[in-house]
Order: C-alpha cells, then sequence, then structure tokens
C-alpha cells in the first residue's frame, strides 16, 4: 500500500493552485483508469485532488450554434443528452459502444480524453516499457502486440489511444477548454494527443499544471450521415481493435464534406485530411470509400501479430462511410438502456 493524500478542490482556481504546487498529485475525477492504475502500481501520486465537486457539469449551447460540454459531465448524460442526441448523434455513438453502462455513469469527459493505452505490458510493472519507465524500453514492439498501432508508430512505443468518445470528437472537430496559471486557452482536438515519438510518457499537450475544464463542438454535427464502427473482440467491455467515425454532407450522391476518424490505431485519434479531401466532390459510393481507406492507411505498418488491422480498418473504413452514405449508423444494443 503506498499512502496518498488527499484534497477536494474549492474551485477550479483552486484546483488549479493545487495541482500547480505539487507536480506528484493527480487529479480525481470518476477513478474507473486512476484508480486501476493505482492499485496495480503504475501511478503512485502523491495526493488526489478531488474535483468532482467542481462546478463543471453542465452542456450548454453557444452563441455560434454549437456546444460546450463541462469536464465533469458523465459520458452517459453526455450520450443521452437531448442536444446531441438530435445534432451529434456520431458522438453519443461512439460513448455507447464504450466501456459499461456502470463505467460510463462514472466515467467523466475530461478523464476520458486523459485515460491511458490498455497495452498490457504499461499495465505489468515487471515488463520494461518507455511509457511508464522512459528509456527502459517497448515490450511489445517484439512482444504481444496484437491490440497496438499500425500508424504513427516509433521506435520507442507503439501503443494506441483506447477512448472511443474521441474518436468522434476528432471527427467533430472538437476543441477542448484547459485552465492553468496563466489563465485559459483551447487546444485544436487534433493537437491535444500527441504521437509518441521519442517521449511516449506524454501522451497529451496538456500541462502537468492544467486542468481540461470543457469540450467544445462547432455547429456542424452530421446528424444525418454518420457512423461509428467499433470491430472488437467482443460485443460489449472490449477496446476497439479499429474503430471508424465517419461523417458525410452529402448533396444528392456528392459529397460536400467528409470526415474520417480512426480509433484503435494509433496513439490518437487518427485522421487524415488528404483523404478526407479526396472525398470532396465525389460520388459517394464503394469505389470511392476504397480508394479513400486506400489514401488513408498508405503508410500503415504493422508488427508480429496485427497487420490483419490494415484489412480490417479498410473494410470498416468503407463499412462506416457506407452506412453514412444511406442514413443508416449501426445502432448500439444498449442504446435504450439508461
Ligand atoms: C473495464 C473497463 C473497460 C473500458 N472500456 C472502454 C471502452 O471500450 N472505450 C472507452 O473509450 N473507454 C473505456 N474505458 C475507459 C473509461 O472510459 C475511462 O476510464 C474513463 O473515461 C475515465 O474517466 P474518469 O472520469 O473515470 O477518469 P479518472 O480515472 O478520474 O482520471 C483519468 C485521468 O484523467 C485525469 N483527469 C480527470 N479529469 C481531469 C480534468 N478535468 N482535467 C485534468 N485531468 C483530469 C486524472 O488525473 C487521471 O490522470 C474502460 C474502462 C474500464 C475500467
Ligand atoms: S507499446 Fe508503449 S506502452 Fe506498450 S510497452 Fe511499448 S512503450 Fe510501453
Amino acid at each position: 500500500m503506498i499512502n496518498f493524500e488527499y484534497a477536494r478542490a474549492s474551485d477550479v482556481a483552486d484546483a488549479v493552485r493545487r495541482i500547480a504546487a505539487d507536480p506528484t498529485a493527480k487529479f480525481i475525477a470518476g477513478g474507473t483508469n486512476l484508480i486501476d492504475l493505482m492499485k496495480e502500481d503504475v501511478e503512485r501520486p502523491s495526493r488526489l485532488i478531488d474535483i468532482t465537486h467542481l462546478p463543471l457539469k453542465s452542456v450548454e449551447e453557444t452563441p455560434d450554434g454549437g456546444l460546450k460540454i463541462g469536464a465533469l459531465v458523465p459520458n452517459t448524460d453526455l450520450a443521452y443528452h437531448p442536444v446531441v442526441e438530435s445534432r451529434y448523434p456520431l458522438l453519443g455513438s461512439a460513448i455507447l459502444a464504450g466501456a459499461s453502462q456502470q463505467l460510463r455513469n462514472m466515467a467523466s469527459t475530461g478523464g476520458n480524453l486523459l485515460q491511458r493505452t490498455r497495452c498490457y505490458y504499461f499495465y505489468d510493472t515487471a515488463t520494461p516499457c518507455n511509457k511508464r519507465e522512459p528509456g527502459s524500453g517497448c515490450s511489445a514492439i517484439n512482444g504481444l502486440n496484437r491490440m497496438h498501432a499500425i500508424l504513427g508508430t516509433s521506435d520507442a512505443c507503439i501503443a494506441t489511444h483506447p477512448s472511443d468518445m474521441c474518436v468522434a470528437l476528432a471527427a467533430l472537430d472538437a476543441s477542448v477548454h484547459v485552465m492553468g496559471p496563466n489563465g485559459d486557452r483551447a487546444i485544436a482536438f487534433a493537437d491535444f494527443h500527441r504521437l509518441p515519438g521519442n517521449t511516449p510518457q506524454r501522451d497529451t499537450n496538456l500541462h502537468p499544471n492544467e486542468i481540461i475544464t470543457a469540450v467544445e463542438l462547432p455547429a456542424r454535427g452530421f446528424a444525418a450521415n454518420y457512423s461509428y464502427l467499433k470491430i472488437r473482440d467482443r460485443l460489449s467491455y472490449a477496446f476497439a481493435l479499429v474503430s471508424v467515425a465517419a461523417a458525410l454532407e452529402l448533396e444528392g450522391d456528392t459529397i460536400k464534406e467528409a470526415r474520417l476518424a480512426l480509433g484503435g490505431v494509433a496513439h490518437k485519434p487518427w485522421r487524415d485530411p488528404a483523404a478526407e479531401a479526396a472525398l470532396r466532390g465525389q460520388a459517394a459510393n464503394e469505389g470511392n470509400f476504397r480508394r479513400a481507406a486506400d489514401m488513408l492507411l498508405r503508410d500503415a505498418k504493422g508488427f508480429a501479430h496485427n497487420t490483419f488491422k490494415i484489412e480490417l480498418a479498410r473494410r470498416a473504413i468503407a463499412r462506416a462511410l457506407t452506412q453514412a452514405a444511406r442514413g443508416t449508423p449501426q445502432s448500439q444494443s444498449d442504446k435504450k438502456i439508461r
């Protein structure tokens, strides 16, 4: 048992003050990831700063037609929020594809962004892992790597980001609002998570003394033509082998705007502007969807146990885009269970 202190932040400024004063402290929100990591001895915070009482639990429409989601809005509440259901169903669909109902009830919006990889070696403190212990090596590169990345990998780390929600947020062009000792700033979602490079211990560009206060969605929600397709080993309670968030704006059969983000394939939700640009102005048909998939996966590289993911991703992209174009998104089996 490793001792830690507990403190409750009284407001956002107090939370920032407390984290800035103690670099080995950690915020705790739903605790569904952090507590597991502490039990496995992967995270050893000296102090837990409880942020669950902060006023970051509202979902508000913005003057420019978007939606601002407080960092402490539970995943369940967000998925079933009437504005998300009617205008951003891609987001609700992705959230409901993740974890279980009980976990989604506890999990917060901010915590979901910062959940850590599910690489087996990251959790196993008996093995080398550059993310857990920089410079110790990567056990996955020549080990069991079935769940691992095929895009954007480095010689230091081939882990994936495990979130479903973040794949939809990437496709929807969200931004992340954060507060630190020098005030607040907004980070474009594409710049929030990092590729591993030589510093796989850093998952995101959030500074250690900053707190996430909200996630903002722009007005465009792609409510008519979207699909979140998650391919996994079991139908529930499993992380994605490959997932695809696809969203289209159509004029007749012609694609006006396309969004495509992949989960389970990289250290961050994967988007490729070139593949999306190649779809614009084209007919919404399988040939064009397959060409976009080939373009998106042109640099994909497999390892001993995960090369199958390249073809899986290719087919999943074409299927998700087809479902989006037809207006027949895959429905979630537990959509009506609250
Ligand atoms: C068995 C299991 C299965 C799961 N399956 C899936 C799945 O299929 N898909 C999926 O997407 N997810 C899945 N999850 C992960 C789950 O979604 C995350 O654990 C959850 O979203 C984390 O949110 P939380 O509020 O509990 O975070 P916490 O555990 O409280 O915190 C996680 C991290 O975020 C930091 N943090 C939290 N809030 C803030 C903030 N506002 N500002 C700054 N830092 C903050 C904490 O310090 C900590 O480092 C699964 C989890 C479990 C346990
Ligand atoms: S893939 Fe990344 S998280 Fe997994 S063992 Fe290698 S360095 Fe660690």
